[in-house]
């Protein structure tokens, strides 16, 4: 990716944006007033998710006036997650900020919440504690969520759909975001060791267009939800987890086997303990081949610590 490490920014703000035409001069006015005071040197990463509106042309100009501008742009709708993903790619900065760009999210936060990730955190959570969004369609399913998500996960994030987050770079590069999962980047961070915190933010109304988002959303989180728990199972001490599935399998296959001489026609069990010992040499081979994968990745410290 086309990162400039010579000249690398403290903060790289990255905002996936979708039709949002009235919100992104306002967007880009907010960012630089909230950061220009506080002394850091930053970018704004502005990821155009395939707008069909105003939204590239208003974009255009902005990064024309201000250098620290930059513009990743999709060819089509590639979703909230992908986009923020872009961001993240195409960022320098060693702090990472994620945001919406329909000024819901208040970047005057930013300075507060980079002071609570140098309290030696690795990412730092938003927590919309006056939430404006509607009631029964947004926050009634969003706390059934958190809660969900917290007794899955282990993790009691209050508000994991709040976008604004400040983040280390070198930890958020390595958490793999798709599908919806930009909602699960705190439990997704636990298992490299990550150390999170959550801090009250405001949160505004929207000004201008429509939330993207229907009730359906709540169903895509849920299965969602479902992955990221597998993932969680299987991620730690996969060759265990694998092998005592397969253990349950081959007991299976053993009492089939078994149950051969007594039953008539034998083919019933015969093709059970074949299907059950195939299952387990695939979970017991799935394991291997997943702890190597594991093996090889990058370590995990976080290098050199400056005294
Ligand atoms: N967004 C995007 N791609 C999409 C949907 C949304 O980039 O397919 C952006 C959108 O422009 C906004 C942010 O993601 O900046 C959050 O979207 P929205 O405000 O609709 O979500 P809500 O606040 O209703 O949860
Ligand atoms: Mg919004």
């Amino acid at each position: 990716m086309g990162v400039n490490w010579t000249s690398r920014p403290d903060v790289s703000v990255c905002v996936p944006i979708y039709n949002e035409e009235d919100s992104v001069g306002p967007l880009h006015d907010v960012i630089v007033a909230a950061l220009e005071p506080s002394g850091y040197s930053f970018e704004i990463v502005l990821v155009d998710d395939g707008s069909t509106d105003q939204t590239i042309p208003k974009l255009r100009c902005i990064a024309q006036d201000d250098p620290r501008v930059v513009i990743v742009r999709f060819r089509r709708n590639a979703g909230q997650t992908s986009a923020m993903q872009a961001g993240i790619d195409h960022a320098c900065g060693r702090y990472i900020v994620t945001m919406d760009g329909d000024l819901q999210n208040d970047p005057a936060d930013i300075p507060m919440m980079i002071d609570k990730l140098n309290e030696d955190y690795d990412l730092v959570v938003g927590w919309r504690v006056n939430r404006q969004d509607k009631l029964l369609s947004r926050k009634v399913p969003s706390k059934l969520a958190n809660f969900l998500i917290g007794k899955m996960t282990g993790l009691p994030i209050r508000d994991n759909g709040c976008s604004l987050k400040v983040y280390r770079a070198e930890v958020i590069r390595r958490v793999p975001l798709y599908s919806d999962m930009h909602r699960f980047i705190p439990a997704m961070s636990v298992p490299m060791g990550a150390r999170v915190a959550e801090v009250g933010v405001r949160h505004h109304a929207r000004q201008f267009g429509e939330s993207k988002y229907g009730l359906s959303r709540v169903l895509k989180v849920l299965l969602d939800l479902i992955v990221i728990k597998t993932l969680l199972i299987f991620s730690r001490r996969p060759m265990a987890r694998f092998n005592g599935v397969a253990s349950v399998a081959a007991l299976v296959a053993v009492i089939a086997m078994l149950s051969i001489p007594a039953a008539t026609p034998a083919v019933v069990p015969m093709t059970v303990a074949a299907l059950a010992a195939s299952l387990a040499a695939f979970l017991v081979l799935l394991g291997l081949a997943t702890g190597l994968i594991l093996q090889v990745e990058p370590r995990q410290h976080t290098g050199r610590l400056k005294t």
